[in-house]
């Protein structure tokens, strides 16, 4: 392009919220053939709820109200007991305090949900003690006196638990888009607690817009494959092009992997996990409300926190975005 046409491109950005640090970012991103999402924050809002929670062997609730019997061996749990509402409460109770309790020492949006959601239930928090944050896994903690942990499933393998009493929950829960995380006091396995997120309104119609101009539209996350591919069906992303699991130490990797062809992609995301993905993609953008560190890796910031804003980069850079309406 033109001298003219990259000031016209940039400063048609700085007016629709699109901001490229600079003219050669712009020409670069006229090569992107692949958009790359992360999930949390990303495609979605990134504010979780508290959903599910589920004592093993007992009675599971939803916020949708009602006490269900839960699929595997609930049925025999209750016939065992004499009162069982009121014990089945009191498990319920149990697995939240327990999760609750370790989680309040962790600012991962899934933690505060499940600390929020204890709270609203009015149930009384320990304090955790020796907390641990184990990235990309969840967390330890000790409360009241025993060690409790709260994460997935190679959380609980890699400490001697075996998490397969869960399977079934596991699976029911993350089919329904949900992240489950399991919760273990001692050597027990207590139950699960569960959080979901809300896909962004604008999400599906910007993954649309994206393969309407022939780019592949990709997905990486560190939630788990079931939770992954119900988020990327409800938006229209291949179930073939997302990558879960990712730790974030190896979103980076992943980058390469996808560009190892010649493929140049713009990586979209907003977490201090993305900064390394933003500045191995051949355009890093980071969206919204976005974390300074994401933002210093970026080429492109998305002022607001719609994913049609990443069609309008694009578009932008192509010289098909002229005007302002
Ligand atoms: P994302 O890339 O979606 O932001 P993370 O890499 O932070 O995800 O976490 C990946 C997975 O590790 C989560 O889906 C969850 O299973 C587990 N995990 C991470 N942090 C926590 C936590 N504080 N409590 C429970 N589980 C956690
Ligand atoms: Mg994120």
């Amino acid at each position: 392009a033109t001298p003219a046409a990259t000031m016209v491109g940039t400063s048609i950005g700085a007016q629709t919220g699109v901001l490229f640090k600079g003219g050669d970012i712009l020409e670069r991103a006229k090569d992107v053939d692949t958009v790359v999402f992360d999930k949390t924050g990303t495609l979605t809002e990134g504010e979780m709820e508290l959903t599910d929670v589920v004592p093993l062997g007992g009675t599971r609730t939803t916020t949708d109200g009602g006490t269900e019997t839960a699929a595997d061996g609930g049925a025999q749990a209750l016939e065992d007991r004499s009162e069982p509402e009121s014990e089945a409460e009191s498990d319920e109770e149990t697995v939240l305090r327990a999760a609750a309790s370790a989680e309040s020492g962790s600012e991962h949006p899934l933690a505060q949900a499940i600390v929020d959601g204890a709270e609203e239930r009015g149930i009384d928090l320990a304090d955790p003690e020796d907390f641990e944050n184990v990235p990309g896994h969840g967390v330890r903690a000790t409360v009241d006196g025993e060690e409790v942990l709260v994460g997935n499933r190679k959380l609980m393998r890699d400490n001697d638990i075996d998490p397969s009493a869960a399977e079934d929950e596991l699976e029911r829960l993350e089919g329904e888009g949900k992240t489950a995380m399991l919760v273990a006091r001692g050597d027990t396995l207590l139950g699960l607690v569960a959080d979901a997120d809300t896909v962004k309104e604008s999400a599906k119609e910007a993954v649309a817009a994206l393969h309407e101009r022939d780019l592949a539209v990709h997905m990486i996350t560190g939630d788990n494959e079931r939770t992954a591919e119900a988020v990327a069906e409800e938006v229209g992303i291949d179930p073939e092009n997302v990558r879960a699991e990712v730790l974030p130490e190896d979103k980076s990797d992943a980058l390469d992997d996808i560009q190892q062809d010649g493929t140049k992609a713009m990586m979209v995301g907003d977490g201090v996990n993305d900064a390394p993905a933003l500045a191995t993609a051949h355009v890093g953008t980071a969206i919204g409300s976005g974390t300074d560190v994401a933002i210093e890796a970026a080429d492109v910031t998305l002022m607001r926190d719609d994913p049609l804003n990443v069609v309008k980069a694009i578009r932008i850079s192509d010289g098909t975005l002229q005007k302002i309406k």
